[in-house]
């Protein structure tokens, strides 16, 4: 077993409501800096400044996972981890196709930035990334299984866009093994009240959209290999 530090929800400049200074060299330098062993890029339904990320990240030494802050029809968030770069697109492109079509206006909701590994803009996303897809909450479980990705409930005791703030409870169709918890003070009360929970893994994470905010090495997953596939493995594992 090893025990690994770790963020698994961190913006880039990707997303419009991430700062323009936090391009993947600078989110996995912080990384590195702060000595995470493990990080997940995750901006609003799109993973294309992973491929920069990763680059960075065999650079740095940080395992950095290719992820997804997907928005459902709910405007739920679900965190969504992809055990390779090619899967992460493959849903990328997926989500985004499934994105309402509304065009983004950089001067008020910000810019939306595709970067390189050494902070060179490549271009643009046009579609406003913070906006709901069509995939409901239920249907995630299915539109990830073609990437093989691992979905996560984001910030499930946050007041909007939350599992319980826009549903209010975990659907009985449900079939996630790990949520995240913005406040772990909030664990105790939520498995008491949601019966689902209790057997489910739960991480906590920065959701940084500043590289200020990106978590110390506070926070360690016991897993059987350092990898990506050692994280998702224990993630996707009730107790
Ligand atoms: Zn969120
Ligand atoms: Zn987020």
């Amino acid at each position: 077993m090893f025990s690994v530090s770790y963020d698994l929800h961190i913006h880039t400049c990707l997303s419009p409501c991430g700062d323009d200074m936090s391009t993947p060299a600078n989110v996995v330098g912080t990384a590195a800096l702060k000595g995470l062993d493990v990080i997940a890029i995750t901006d609003h339904n799109s993973a294309l400044n992973c491929p920069a990320a990763m680059r960075c990240g065999e650079a740095y030494g940080v395992i950095v996972i290719p992820g997804v802050e997907l928005t459902t029809e709910e405007e739920v968030h679900v965190v969504c981890l992809f055990p390779t770069l090619d899967k992460a697109l493959g849903f990328s492109e997926y989500a985004y196709a499934h994105l309402q079509p509304v065009k983004n206006n950089p001067a008020i909701f910000g810019h939306q930035q595709v970067v390189d590994e050494d902070d060179n803009i490549l271009r643009e996303i046009d579609n406003l990334l913070i906006n709901a897809t069509d995939i409901g909450f239920s249907d995630v479980p299915k539109a990830i299984a073609p990437f093989d990705g691992l979905m996560i409930p984001a910030h499930v005791d946050k007041d909007t866009t939350s599992l319980f703030s826009n549903l209010g409870f975990v659907p009985p169709d449900s079939t996630f093994t790990c949520f995240e918890c913005k406040n772990m003070k909030n664990l105790h009360a939520l498995r008491m009240q949601h019966e689902y929970l209790r057997d489910c893994r739960v991480i906590t994470d920065s959701d940084a959209h500043y590289i200020d905010h990106i978590n110390d090495p506070v926070n360690f997953l016991d897993v059987k290999e350092k990898s990506i596939a050692g994280v998702l493995d224990l993630l996707s594992h009730k107790f």
